[in-house]
């Protein structure tokens, strides 16, 4: 795979959560984070071409071509039965797309798109792509009143953003916990270079929004939710913020028991955080 091709998981022609607008959405696959309360765990590995998962799927979907796994989107039922059987949370259905074939689809969406926004998985593990593709889209004269956003851990050092400021018009970074302990918890990696993104993209004026996962008995304490108002107003602008709830659909072991936070607690948390003069905050529609 070269820097103009990315492994694709899924593709929206139109998403109006992902960014301001109505957006085109890239699903990259492979993340640099193992968060037990993912919702799409099948987005976290790189497909290594084992082979375990041909025998599951009932329509015959999947064969092995030269030492590689082949999928006929002909075949498939979307049973997702191939995903439950992949130990390393791969996705056997993920295609790779070129810069190209984005550029086509976004061509034949354009008068009905605000943007684009790449999202993963972990959108920034295939930085060399999204540079690739924004600068075609800024590039096309058809295509170049298009905004360009990524949806982020934030996990990408400076140098990384530094390389992709310029084609990128906003990103959306996760923080998922201030603390360090819990955040190492619950994503196996550190929060400080999430942090650290956060500030530098909201400096550098394209940060469009932090989010926040509220999980009840993990990033619902006051103890959080007080450090996510500090470092908030410790940005030298106000920032856009979107509290979401946890759901468990979708997620794996463990989480799966952990219970859905209730509405009362995020329209709440939001009263909250714009009490203390932050703001906009945001939550998701019912
Ligand atoms: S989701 Fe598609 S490829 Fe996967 S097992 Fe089901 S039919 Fe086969
Ligand atoms: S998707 Fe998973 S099980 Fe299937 S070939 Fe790739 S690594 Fe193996």
């Amino acid at each position: 795979m070269n820097c103009l091709q990315a492994p694709v998981s899924k593709i929206l022609t139109w998403s109006c959560v992902d960014g301001p607008g109505n957006r085109m959405v890239l699903f990259l696959q492979g993340c640099n984070f193992d968060c037990a309360m993912c919702h799409n765990p099948h987005t976290i590995g790189q497909c290594n071409d084992c082979g375990d998962c041909i025998p599951v799927c009932p329509t015959s979907a999947l064969s092995m071509m030269g030492g590689k796994i082949h999928f006929d989107p002909e075949f498939c039922t979307n049973c997702d039965d191939c995903l439950n059987a992949c130990p390393i949370n791969a996705n056997p259905m993920a295609q790779t797309h070129g810069v190209e074939d984005i550029l086509a689809l976004l061509h034949e969406n354009r008068t009905f798109l605000s943007g684009i926004t790449v999202s993963g998985g972990e959108a920034t593990m295939h930085l060399a792509f999204i540079r690739a593709l924004f600068t075609a889209i800024g590039d096309d004269e058809k295509l170049c009143h298009l905004t360009r956003f990524i949806d982020s851990n934030g996990h990408l050092g400076t140098a990384g953003w530094r390389s992709v400021m310029d084609v990128t018009d906003g990103v959306m970074v996760d923080i998922k916990a201030f603390d360090a302990k819990l955040h190492m918890r619950l994503t196996r990696r550190a929060n400080a270079r999430s942090i650290a993104s956060a500030r530098l993209l909201h400096e550098a004026g394209k940060l469009y929004e932090l989010r926040y996962l509220m999980i009840p008995g993990h990033t619902d304490s006051d103890t959080e939710i007080d450090a996510l108002i500090a470092f908030a107003k410790s940005l030298d602008s106000p920032v856009r913020i979107r509290l979401n709830g946890f759901r468990t659909h979708g997620v794996r072991d463990e989480a799966a028991l952990w219970p859905a936070l209730e509405r009362e607690t995020l329209v709440a948390t939001a009263a909250r955080l714009e009490q203390a003069n932050l703001g906009p905050v945001s939550i998701p529609a019912l």
